[in-house]
């Protein structure tokens, strides 16, 4: 084994969809056959290129490679130790197109389940491992990308999913069971790794800063006791991150691995565990001292300290970011337009990894180099008036009346039947709007003109709503192009990048804004839509606000001040808009938080004090209308066994939440604690194309009537219609508005 010291600063790593999207518009020009595989791979090629230089130029020592992918780093993990399901397999489709069938399905089979890699707004696919999965090695694209470099003259570190954190993220009831035969897959690939001239090789252990029992640490043990053994291997790093490893450190520290990466912004007790580990001889420590899931600038002299810290524990130090820089814009140097001030405080990717050989040369050599500190934030981003009322606020202010007069007194106003029928909120996005936002901003349509085109759309869907037969209505939010930024727009302490684009999944890509400051509402924000909208309709219309957990999870957030007092900023700023939609006459007001699971923290421990300010922002936001007012929220995009009891504390009147793809199960969940308000289980999958028929809305309705009363039951699709076309939508809510009219009926 080769014993190349690992350097002084690395990244864990970066951005791969190129600095204007690249990789994005030309995987889905090859979806859309209009570009050949060839050609998809000269731009992967190219773009992997541009990283790798960049690195180097930036004078980072130690730089990764294999961190591209065409669509997740997980998928090629699994590629890479065998893990492709024969449904897959005997599709006979070429490599890359079996890759891709794996990613997004194909007519035949469905993809791989996407879900949420920890507690980002990342998607990863989830590994299928079923008996028909033989692991073997193949290194194929992690040589490739290795060679890649070396013909650029720059040798890189590959990097892949380590083995106990795969078993982890995939699907099954033991994960364990098959680690050792997973294990020897990597063998393979460590060996002919070595054989390729590499030095180091990155094993990426997130799973292990979340709580993981005695018998889930003894595997990662096993797997790195296995791996350290192999005779002719690269030096293995095995990288944490978002958060504190635990128990778990102290465990593989005891393995021969030779480098450990720490994340030491979202996990800063790693330090006081490393110092309690002892002395760690022959072990490099990688230190995460660069935030990879913020924008903001380093206290590089902070950092410098926590790294000697570091440096007095481990035979050697290194300085990185504590995650890949995936999680951040790719270059801050393109948004001119934010303002000095603001712009000196931030750091996407390409500065993060100035910031990080900064740090390397600061340990070794002093912090005689190290810029000035930024001065203190500006006064301008103050706002005291909201201050002030935050101040002032006593619990009064997150309590509405007793459930039961608000129910009566709802009904009474509403007059609403049985099984109420309603959507989500957005209807199809169509062509035409796009085209309408895309012309505002190349200066071609004026806002008035604007203005008329989304009435004229609002109008079409009211029309549509009532002819279907729908309950309570929507405006279908035409003129949102997304549920946080355009409230982002409209709020100060809130700024928008232009090229700021982060990787959702796949080829989605998010443009996240940035809160800075204190966080005011300048005027009402969607009353003017909702209002046109109920003037067109004698049936309710609901108002549609986006809730405070939601706009920070979607958000960069500022880091000088707790999380909950910016949510309650932003839910002062809410409950301002929910009084004058009151005010204005609309009777029922959604407040939507799918995002409300997604940020759950991955330890236990700390649930429970991000559930208490989050349900407190929530009811901040909501709790100020009148009894007669209904407040709805919705949830999707996950399992919400484990916040059932913080939804029950969001005290809505009503909630809609995904539920056909698990069979409705969250209403066996929510009967379990004794959840007594309206719920509206979705009865149509709106993530498929598919057009449920009557009888499976009949069905599901059945099902969710023997579990909830009927006159607690709400009748709607499982989230918004923006992604679907007219035609689905259609057809899918008159086999909805049938089957409750069916269902009412007896
Ligand atoms: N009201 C939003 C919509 O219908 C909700 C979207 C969501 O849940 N993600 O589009
Ligand atoms: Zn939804």
């Amino acid at each position: 084994m080769s014993t190349t010291a690992f350097g002084q600063s690395t990244v864990l790593g970066y951005p791969r969809i190129g600095a204007n999207r690249e990789l994005k518009k030309a995987v889905e020009a090859y979806w859309a056959g209009t570009i050949d595989a060839d050609s998809l791979a000269n731009t992967a090629t190219t773009l992997r290129a541009e990283v790798w230089r960049t690195l180097r130029d930036a004078r980072l020592d130690s730089i990764p490679s294999n961190t591209f992918s065409y669509y997740d780093q997980v998928l090629d993990t699994a590629v890479a130790v065998g893990a492709i399901p024969d449904r897959f397999a005997r599709l006979g489709l070429s490599e890359l197109d079996t890759y891709f069938a794996m990613a997004r399905g194909v007519d035949a089979e469905p993809a791989l389940e996407l879900t949420k890699w920890f507690d980002t707004n990342y998607h990863y696919l989830v590994p299928e491992i079923g008996p028909d999965i033989a692991f073997v090695a193949n290194p194929a694209k992690a040589l490739r990308e290795y060679a890649e470099a070396a013909d650029l003259g720059i040798k890189t570190r590959p990097v892949l999913v380590g083995p106990a954190t795969f078993l982890l993220l995939a699907k099954g009831d033991d994960p364990f069971a098959r680690l050792d035969d997973l294990v020897e897959a990597y063998v393979g690939i460590l060996g002919a790794l070595a054989e390729a001239g590499v030095a180091w090789v990155q094993l990426d252990e997130p799973a292990y800063v979340a709580d993981r029992s005695p018998e889930e640490i003894d595997a990662l043990r096993r797997a790195y006791v296995r791996l350290g053994e192999v005779e002719h291997r690269p030096q293995i790093f095995v990288a944490t991150y978002f958060g504190e490893l635990g128990d778990a450190l102290p465990a593989l520290l005891k393995t021969p691995v030779e480098a450990v990466g720490l994340d030491l912004v979202a996990g800063p007790d790693n330090l006081n565990r490393l110092a309690a580990a002892g002395p760690l001889r022959g072990k490099t420590i990688v230190a995460g001292l660069v935030d990879g899931h913020n924008i903001w600038r380093t206290d590089l002299r902070a950092a410098v300290a926590a790294g000697a810290t570091v440096a007095g524990l481990a035979d050697h130090v290194a300085v990185s970011t504590s995650c890949s820089l995936l999680h951040v814009p790719v270059d801050l140097s393109v948004e001119t337009h934010l303002g000095a001030r603001l712009y000196e405080r931030l750091a996407f990717a390409r500065q993060k990894v100035d910031e990080v050989v900064l740090l390397g040369r600061a340990l070794r050599d002093g912090t005689a180099h190290l810029p000035a500190p930024l001065p203190p934030a500006p006064d301008a981003w103050r706002h005291d008036g909201v201050r002030a009322r935050l101040a002032a606020l006593g619990s009064g202010d997150r309590q509405r009346g007793d459930y039961a007069d608000r129910a009566a007194s709802q009904q009474e106003r509403l007059g609403l039947p049985e099984l109420p029928t309603t959507t989500i909120g957005s209807f199809p996005q169509t062509a035409e709007l796009r085209k309408a936002r895309a012309a505002v901003r190349a200066g071609t349509l004026d806002d008035a003109g604007y203005t008329e085109r989304m009435r004229a759309e609002v109008e079409h869907v009211i029309r549509l709503q009532e002819e279907l037969g729908l309950d309570v209505l929507v405006h279908g939010e035409p003129e949102r192009n997304d549920m946080v930024q355009y409230f982002g727009e409209q709020l100060d302490g809130f700024a928008a990048t232009h090229h700021g684009w982060v990787q959702s999944y796949g080829s989605r890509c998010v443009r996240p804004p940035i809160i800075y400051g204190d966080v005011a509402r300048r005027s009402p924000m969607t009353v003017a839509w909702s209002t046109y909208a109920q003037s067109l309709t004698s049936r309710p219309v609901k108002g549609m606000l986006t809730g405070p957990v939601t706009i920070l999870a979607w958000s960069f957030v500022r880091v000088d001040q707790p999380r909950g007092d910016t949510a309650d900023q932003v839910a002062l700023a809410l409950r301002d808009e929910c009084h004058d939609l009151e005010t204005a006459g609309i009777k029922v007001i959604q407040v939507d938080e799918p995002a409300l699971r997604e940020t759950l923290p991955l330890r236990k421990a700390d649930q429970r004090a991000y559930l208490d300010w989050a349900v407190g922002a929530f009811r901040l936001a909501t709790s100020g209308v009148a009894d007669d007012t209904q407040i709805h929220t919705h949830l999707c995009y996950s399992e919400f066994g484990e916040v059932i009891t913080a939804i029950d504390a969001l005290d809505a009147d009503v909630t809609s939440i995904e539920a056909s793809r698990s069979k409705m199960e969250v209403l066996d969940d929510l009967a379990a604690i004794g959840y007594r308000r309206g719920v509206g289980p979705g009865v149509w999958d709106i993530h498929s194309p598919r057009v449920p028929t009557h009888d499976e809305v009949v069905e599901a309705l059945r099902g969710a009537v023997a579990a909830v009363p009927a006159r607690r039951l709400w009748v709607n699709p499982d989230c918004g219609l923006k992604t679907r076309g007219y035609s689905e939508v259609e057809a899918s809510l008159r086999h909805l508005v049938a089957a409750a009219a069916e269902v009412r009926g007896n």
